[in-house]
């Protein structure tokens, strides 16, 4: 099968808009309008307010490819990257919504007839969970479309209960995973089966059947209206679709990948070296960053800014590694428009602000990279003279303080060595430095800098006013 990414989105949409469904654009990736959600994480975030009944639309189906990033807050895959073969920072979730329209029986026989009848997925390798206590879903799958019962699995609500956040919509869910066989060794240690959650059962689509609001309190209330929600991964989609085991062995990676190679005179091997991880991190990395950007992120010291500039740093390191000193990866935003540009035209508008926010961001780095690094270095040397396995908090702080270095980033660099950090005592020396700073600038607290972040946010969001604004923004961080 010669799908590339493209056709299988294109084939998805119009799939569901043969179903009657419409076809709505992604939202952008920041939700400026839900402080509960720090990035856009799923596909019903943008119809949030029709599922709690609050809104109303001329459409009650709709299909959309949605731009998502789960790199912080309640979805975390930021530490999966580069070691599954399944996690992105930012990936596209094809998605189909009933609002109050279809229900349970209906979603699935879609979800079916286009995985084995339009993407034509090999129908012995596919297994399902329902929730533990769904027996409707279960009947569906077994009696009306035919799976057999050994491959229909109850599971917990972990898996198996979809919740947008605290409160807010939820339901029972019921998954589909594909079984790419003994070859893919399970990446949780084994023994593997279908409700083990690794690389070899994949689990490509997510049915959730939405028929709770959570309150407050944790009491479930019925929704006016059952409604449908479903999330799948376009990347592992394409993967399974091209018969790879790995997402970043489709044609959405790569050609990044390649590319990211030859400019560090290497070759990408699909191996699990130092090196193709490097590169599979900096290329989910960038994809995350120009996304981001594009959508109006800027790298900064707090908030959704903070996390930005811990996926950009993290993909510097990894860069730095490969032999990249200089600033590199805003010299990769072309490729990123020539991929996802007619996808994703807002990456062509942007693209000059993307590589100079990501250039900046590059400079400011490189200033203390290196330097940070020979301090880690000296610091293990000095663990390894007492046999030590764990970095104290203050030196972690003082990389961050001094050299700019995030918790995570000296996490994910001294793991390789077997060293832990005690994060508690990093914590706990960035606050005491909190208290100093107070003390000392009283008399200057009034204007927070949260605020200050919150307004060039916005303006960035609004403007896109290329480099005047940026120079003026370089100089306010
Ligand atoms: P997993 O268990 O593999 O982490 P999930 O259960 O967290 O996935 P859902 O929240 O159910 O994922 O999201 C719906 C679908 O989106 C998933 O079935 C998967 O195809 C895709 N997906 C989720 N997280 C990622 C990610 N980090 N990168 C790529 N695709 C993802
Ligand atoms: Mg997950
Ligand atoms: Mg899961
Ligand atoms: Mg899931």
């Amino acid at each position: 099968n010669s799908m590339n990414a493209q056709q299988v989105r294109q084939q998805f949409l119009s799939y569901f808009e043969s179903k009657g469904h419409k076809v709505v654009a992604s939202s952008g990736l920041i939700p400026f309008d839900d402080p509960t959600l720090l990035f856009t994480n799923a596909g019903m975030n943008q119809f949030k307010n029709i599922f709690l009944g609050n809104e109303k639309r001329d459409y009650n189906r709709a299909a959309t490819a949605q731009k998502c990033v789960r790199a912080g807050g309640k979805h975390n895959d930021l530490e999966n990257v580069g070691v599954t073969a399944r996690h992105h920072t930012f990936f596209e979730m094809l998605g189909n919504f009933s609002f109050g329209d279809y229900f349970k029986r209906e979603a699935i026989e879609y979800a079916w007839e286009f995985i084995t009848e339009v993407m034509k997925l090999d129908r012995s390798r596919l297994w399902v969970s329902v929730f533990r206590e769904d027996d409707e879903a279960l009947a569906i799958w077994r009696d009306h479309i035919g799976v057999p019962a050994e491959r229909i699995l109850r599971c917990g609500e972990k898996d198996n209960f979809w919740q947008m956040g605290e409160t807010g919509p939820c339901g029972p869910c019921s998954e589909i995973h594909y079984d790419q066989g003994p070859d893919v060794p399970c990446t949780e240690g084994g023994p593997c089966g279908v409700e083990c959650e690794c690389d070899r059962y994949l689990e490509i689509w997510n049915l959730v059947f939405m028929q709770y609001d959570r309150q407050p309190d944790g009491t479930l209330v019925p929704l006016p209206k059952p409604s449908i929600d479903t999330g799948m991964g376009l990347e592992r989609l394409a993967a399974v679709v091209q018969g790879e085991t790995s997402n970043y062995h489709t044609d959405l990676f790569l050609p990044l990948l390649n590319r990211i190679a030859a400019d560090c005179g290497m070759t990408y091997t699909r191996s699990a070296s130092h090196q193709d991880v490097s590169m599979r991190v900096i290329a989910d990395h960038l994809r995350a960053s120009t996304f981001l950007i594009s959508d109006g992120a800027i790298p900064s010291n707090e908030g959704r800014g903070y996390v930005l500039r811990r996926i950009m740093r993290r993909a510097m390191r990894h860069a730095n590694q490969l032999g990249k000193k200089e600033p590199y990866m805003y010299s990769l935003v072309c490729l990123m428009e020539e991929h996802y540009g007619e996808a994703f035209p807002e990456i062509v508008k942007n693209r000059a602000m993307v590589e100079e926010i990501i250039y900046q961001e590059e400079r400011r780095f490189a200033n203390t990279l290196d330097h940070g690094l020979a301090i880690l270095e000296e610091m293990v040397a000095g663990l390894q003279k007492s046999a030590q396995v764990a970095l104290d908090g203050q030196s972690a702080f003082k990389l961050y303080d001094t050299y700019g270095f995030p918790l995570d980033l000296t996490v994910d660099i001294l793991e390789d060595r077997g060293i832990t950090v005690d994060e508690a005592g990093f914590y706990a020396a960035m606050e005491e430095q909190k208290v100093r700073a107070r003390a000392s600038w009283k008399a200057v607290a009034s204007v927070t800098s949260s605020e200050d972040l919150r307004l060039i946010e916005s303006r960035h969001q609004q403007e896109f006013s290329g480099y005047d604004f940026l120079s003026a923004k370089a100089s306010v961080i």
